[in-house]
């Protein structure tokens, strides 16, 4: 899809901290109720005053020097002005000419790894919260929570260096993870995240999709988008350059407005908050960062000798990367990085649960019984589902479902059997015929409940054949 031009404009709530960007009203309102976490300057009543929160302007250079911007010596924040009832002071605080970093970028690891630069990162303070009661277009009313008003926003803008819907969700994604590793967000947070795309093909005009709010949705709307320019292209009707809103429920997009120009905000300087020196406290912030996600992948080649592929799945998440670390020192590193990035992830992911389900602690004692060949491959895949499913502990779980391994008598005896009462399959052996092997091997399987180890089987029914 070379033709395909995206642009995206990230809006990342900084939901970690503790205070919103220009007043002290907490953050940790998801479980609150509606407009509880709410001042003077939050509500945008007259004559109050904003007041810039310090950790933010820290968490937003961590995040910048995360994504390698060079930071601004100088910055300040604008008025941005629109009304609309989620935002009552009638302007956004912003940023504009001055944002706080530039020129940054970001590697996504797809097919093959791909440089997307990133323009700006700036701060801004989030609007509240509308709630329309039904679908949007029929709302007879919509109400505001205004917990989310002040929120502080980073705005990571980047250049149109991408080229498929695909790539820009390995984008988002790679930038959720950064995000994590720094402590300054929670993706999981309602709000958390909002991306406005820009698409166009290659001799058409950009449309703007607005306020996409979920990972997936991104892909799905920018999906939509290439079908319908280039259905219009097709029947030589000309693409405009438009605002649209993604609805998810429907998958589609439909034309919101024509786009506002930026003349149209009549941006100024916040005469309320001085402009400030950001490159000042970079050093000091520098030494705060942790290891980032490409830093630790390489590390967790390099020390654990595990493959590239279980590095990458395993820094996907920081809380993963943690447990890997964990459990790793305690038994054979290759093994942990496969049960745990290939067995363990998956059915995690298939119940749509995160790593804080599982215990590190269980994970070691399953690695070890396995290391020990007290169970099978099959046994382990039984007991992980079952503490996934119904709790407890995978001493408990082996002894209740009878998975220790049986030993090599047993074998030995259900061997002998399987071929006794498999003439015609004996036959079909020696004439050539692998599958009546593989045949054997399961009525084995079948004679000791699976709780034999299949090498073993296989390796007896070739020496009694
Ligand atoms: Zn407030
Ligand atoms: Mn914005």
């Amino acid at each position: 899809m070379k033709d395909v031009i995206i642009g995206l404009e990230v809006h990342v709530q900084l939901n970690k901290l503790n205070s919103k960007l220009f007043c002290g009203c907490s953050t940790k309102y998801h479980d609150s109720g509606p407009n509880t976490h709410t001042c003077p300057v939050c509500l945008g009543l007259p004559g109050a005053l904003p007041v810039l929160n310090r950790t933010a302007v820290e968490a937003a250079i961590k995040v910048a020097l995360a994504l390698n911007c060079e930071i601004a010596e100088q910055t300040l924040f604008y008025r941005k002005n629109y009304y609309y009832p989620d935002l009552p002071k009638g302007f956004q605080i912003s940023q504009y000419d001055y944002p706080i970093a530039i020129n940054g970028n970001l590697v996504i690891e797809g097919d093959s790894e791909r440089n997307i630069r990133i323009r700006r990162v700036h701060m801004e303070e989030d609007p509240a919260r509308l709630v329309h009661k039904g679908p949007i277009e029929k709302s007879k009313y919509s109400l505001i929570d205004y917990n989310r008003s002040g929120m502080s926003l980073l705005e990571v803008v980047t250049e149109p260096d991408l080229r498929s819907p695909k790539e820009a969700r390995q984008f988002l994604n790679k930038l959720r993870n950064i995000l994590e590793y720094l402590d300054v967000f929670d993706g999981y947070l309602e709000g958390a995240i909002r991306v406005d795309a820009n698409i166009s093909l290659a001799g058409g005009a950009r449309a703007e999709v607005k306020n996409i709010s979920s990972y997936k949705g991104v892909e799905k709307a920018l999906s939509f988008e290439i079908v319908r320019q280039k259905n219009l292209m097709r029947r030589g009707i000309k693409v405009v350059q438009e605002t649209r809103h993604y609805d998810e429920a429907r998958g589609v997009t439909i034309s919101l407005r024509t786009k506002e120009e930026e003349k149209d905000y009549r941006y100024f300087p916040e005469p309320d908050l001085v402009p400030f020196k950001a490159k000042d406290g970079v050093p000091k912030i520098k030494e705060t960062l942790p290891e980032l996600p490409d830093a630790k992948r390489r590390r967790f080649v390099e020390q654990y000798n595990i493959s590239e592929h279980h590095a990458k799945v395993l820094t996907s998440e920081l809380k993963l990367a943690n447990f890997f670390e964990n459990v790793a020192g305690k038994v054979d590193t290759n093994q942990a990085a496969t049960w745990i990035a290939d067995v363990l992830k998956g059915e995690l992911n298939y119940r749509g649960l995160g790593i804080d389900a599982f215990s590190p602690e269980h994970a070691i004692q399953i690695l070890r019984m396995l290391e020990k060949k007290d169970i099978t491959e099959k046994g382990a895949v039984q007991v992980i589902r079952t503490l996934l499913d119904e709790g407890g502990t995978p001493a408990e779980i082996v002894k209740q479902k009878g998975l220790i391994k049986v030993g090599t008598d047993v074998i030995a005896r259900a061997v002998e059997e399987a071929i006794k009462e498999n003439p015609t399959a004996v036959q079909d052996y020696h004439a050539g015929r692998n599958e009546a092997l593989h045949f054997l091997v399961g009525q084995v399987m079948k004679k000791t409940s699976g709780k034999a180890d299949p090498d073993a089987v296989n390796k007896l029914l070739r020496e009694k054949l």
